[in-house]
C-alpha cells in the first residue's frame, strides 16, 4: 500500500524560502576588520535572486557547475542559496590547495562559472589560463582586476555589476528531483588525486535537520553561529544551510581566522556557537590565556576534523568556561557522522568519558566495524576494527564513478557501505572511539601504537603547545613513533623530561625515541596536522 502523504521533494530552494521569509529578520554579519557588514536573510534572499538572474545571463541554464573561491562571507552564502536553488551545482573550491590540485579539481568538475573573492585575485590569477572549462570569472569586492588581464579566453565580471538592476525575485525550482546534485566537494587529496562527492538536495536537507537536532549541534533561531570552518571544507560542516533552516543568524569570519581577530569578533558580536578544527582552538586558547577576553557568549563550540585533545577540552572549560563538543565526520559523510554528548542523566565529571569519544551515531548514520580479515566485530567498546557507515547523507561513490582505489584503503565503497579508513571501537550504545586513521597507525614490532593517543598525552603537558606523532621506518621494529613538538613560549622543558612524562602515561615501549622540537607543526589546507609532510620533513631527525 502506498502512503497517502504528499510527495514533496526536499530541496535547498525550500530551505531558502523558509529562511528568507519566516526568518527574514535573521542576520548574516561579515567581519571586515573594521565595521562589520550586516544583511538580513530577506535581503540575502533578494540578492540571491539577482545572482541567479545574472548566472542565467552567463549561460547557467541547467545543472552546470558554478564554482566558488571565497572566504566565509555574505557573497558565499548568496552562492550557496542561488546556485542549487536554480538547478545548478555549487562547487566550493579549497582556496588553500596548491595550484596544480586546484586546476585538476576545477577541470575535473567541469566548472563553467567561477566566483572569486576580490582579496584572492593575486593568488588565483596564475591558475586562470590552465582552467579549461571555465568561461566566466566573477570577482567580488571593489578590487584591481588587472592581474586577470591576458589571453585566457574567459570573460571577467564584477559581482556587484552583475547583480545591479536584476529582479529581486526568481522562480526557484522547489520541485527539482531531490536526488539530483546540489553541491560538490573534493577531499583534500592526501593520497592520490582528490576525489569528488556530489551532495543531493535530499541529503543536504536531511543533514541540515540533523544539525538542528539537540543530539546534533542543537542549532535554533536564537543562535548566532560562527562557522570558522571554511565554507569550502565540507560546506562549513553544513552550518549555512542548517542556519537557514532553523533561522539561526550567522557571523562570517571572512579571512580573519587568526586567534586575535577571532577573539575580537566573539567579544564584539557574541556568537552562541562556533565550529572549527582543533588547531584553531589551540591557537585561540593560547591567545585567551594571555588576554582573558570574555568568550562566555558561546554556549558550546564544535570541534572536529581531527581528534580533539582531551587536554584542550579541559583547559577551555576550566580557564574560560567554554564547552567543547567533539564531533567526527568526513567529506564523504556530508560531514556529520557522530557528536559526542553524554547520555541523558550523566552530568559533571561522569560526562567526560563520553565527551572525549568521537561521539554517538544518529539514527541516519548506521555504523559497523570490520576486522582485518573482513569479519564484523562486536560493538562492545573494546573490539577494534575499521569503521564503515551508511545512510541517507553518506556518499555511495565518487564523481565520475571513481572508486578511490588509488588510496591506501583500497576501494572505498562496497556492499552499500562506505569504508572510512578510520580505526576504532563502537560501544553497544553507539559511541565511536577512534584510535587512528588506518594509514597513521604506527606498526611497531607487530603491535599497534595510536599516534592520536600519544599526541593527546603529549598535549596534556603544560609546556606543550602542539604535538604531532607519525610512524617512521625502523630497521628493527618496522616503524617507530616520531614526535614533533611545539613548546609554549618561554617553556624550559627538555626532551628528557617529556620522555619521562610520557613514560608515566603510556607503556614504556610506546614512548618515542625520535623527537623534533619545531616552531610549528605543518598543517593541511584545512588546518589538520599534515602527517605526510611531517614524515618527509622530520623523518630523518633524531634528537636523542
Ligand atoms: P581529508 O581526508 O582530506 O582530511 P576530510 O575533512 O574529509 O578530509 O577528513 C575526514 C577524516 O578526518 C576522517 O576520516 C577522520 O580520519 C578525520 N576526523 C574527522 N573528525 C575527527 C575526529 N573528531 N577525531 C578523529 N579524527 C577525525
Amino acid at each position: 500500500m502506498l502512503s497517502t502523504m504528499q510527495d514533496v521533494p526536499l530541496t535547498i530552494a525550500r530551505i531558502m524560502r523558509h529562511g528568507t521569509t519566516v526568518h527574514g529578520a535573521s542576520q548574516v554579519v561579515t567581519w571586515t576588520g573594521a565595521e562589520p557588514r550586516r544583511a538580513s536573510y530577506a535581503e540575502v534572499g533578494r540578492r540571491a535572486a539577482q545572482l541567479a538572474h545574472a548566472l542565467r545571463g552567463l549561460g547557467i541554464t541547467g545543472d552546470q557547475r558554478v564554482a566558488t573561491f571565497l572566504w566565509n562571507n555574505q557573497e558565499h552564502l548568496e552562492c550557496y542559496l542561488a546556485v542549487p536553488s536554480m538547478g545548478a551545482v555549487l562547487h566550493t573550491l579549497n582556496l588553500r590547495l596548491p595550484g596544480d590540485q586546484l586546476i585538476y579539481i576545477a577541470n575535473h568538475a567541469d566548472d563553467k562559472v567561477l566566483v572569486v573573492d576580490g582579496s584572492l585575485v593575486p593568488l588565483f590569477a596564475p591558475a586562470l589560463p590552465a582552467l579549461k572549462t571555465i568561461e566566466h570569472v566573477v570577482v567580488t569586492g571593489d578590487v584591481d582586476l588587472s592581474p586577470l588581464d591576458g589571453d585566457h579566453g574567459k570573460t571577467i565580471h564584477r559581482y556587484e555589476d552583475l547583480l545591479a538592476g536584476q529582479p529581486t525575485e526568481f522562480d526557484w525550482d522547489e520541485e527539482i528531483d531531490e536526488r539530483t546534485a546540489a553541491a560538490m566537494c573534493y577531499t583534500s587529496g592526501t593520497t592520490g588525486n582528490p576525489k569528488g562527492v556530489a551532495y543531493s538536495h535530499r541529503s543536504t536537507y536531511l543533514h541540515s535537520m540533523q544539525i538542528c537536532m539537540v543530539e546534533g549541534f542543537g542549532l535554533g533561531s536564537g543562535d548566532l553561529v560562527l562557522p570558522v570552518v571554511p565554507m569550502f571544507h565540507v560546506n562549513a560542516w553544513g552550518l549555512p544551510y542548517a542556519a537557514m533552516l532553523s533561522g539561526a543568524s550567522i557571523l562570517m569570519p571572512d579571512r580573519f581566522l587568526q586567534a586575535e581577530p577571532l577573539a575580537e569578533m566573539i567579544v564584539a558580536e557574541k556568537p552562541t556557537m562556533a565550529a572549527a578544527v582543533p588547531t584553531i582552538w589551540t591557537a585561540l586558547l593560547n591567545h585567551l590565556d594571555e588576554t582573558h577576553q570574555d568568550v562566555s557568549s558561546l554556549r558550546e563550540v564544535i570541534v572536529g576534523g581531527s581528534a580533539c585533545p582531551p587536554a584542550l577540552m579541559e583547559a577551555f572549560e576550566e580557564r574560560h568556561g567554554l564547552r567543547i563538543i567533539h564531533a567526527w565526520g568526513m567529506t564523504e559523510t556530508s560531514p556529520l557522522g557522530t557528536v559526542a554528548r553524554a547520555p541523558a542523566g550523566v552530568t559533571g565529571e561522569a560526562e567526560m568519558p563520553y565527551r572525549v569519544t568521537q561521539g554517538r551515531l544518529p539514527a541516519s548514520v548506521q555504523g559497523r566495524l570490520v576486522g582485518p580479515d573482513g569479519s564484523l566485530m562486536p560493538h562492545d567498546g573494546k573490539s577494534v576494527g575499521e569503521l564503515e557507515v551508511r545512510g541517507p547523507w553518506i556518499a555511495g561513490g565518487y564523481i565520475s564513478g571513481e572508486t578511490g582505489s588509488d588510496s591506501v584503503e583500497g576501494d572505498r565503497f562496497h556492499d552499500g557501505w562506505l569504508r572510512t579508513g578510520d580505526v576504532g571501537t563502537l560501544s553497544a550504545d553507539g559511541y565511536l572511539t577512534l584510535t587512528d586513521r588506518s594509514k597513521d597507525v604506527i606498526k611497531s614490532g607487530g603491535e599497534w601504537i595510536s599516534s592520536v593517543d600519544l599526541e593527546n598525552h603529549l598535549m596534556a603537558h603544560p609546556d606543550v603547545a602542539e604535538a604531532a606523532v607519525v610512524g617512521v621506518p625502523d630497521d628493527k621494529w618496522g616503524e617507530r613513533p616520531l614526535a614533533t613538538v611545539v613548546l609554549r613560549a618561554g617553556a624550559e622543558t627538555g626532551l628528557e623530561e617529556l620522555k619521562e612524562f610520557m613514560a608515566g602515561r603510556v607503556a614504556r615501549w610506546q614512548v618515542p625515541e625520535r623527537w623534533s622540537l619545531v616552531e610549528s607543526v605543518p598543517k593541511t589546507s584545512v588546518g589538520k596536522f599534515d602527517k605526510k609532510v611531517i614524515r618527509r620533513q622530520y623523518g630523518d631527525d633524531e634528537l636523542d
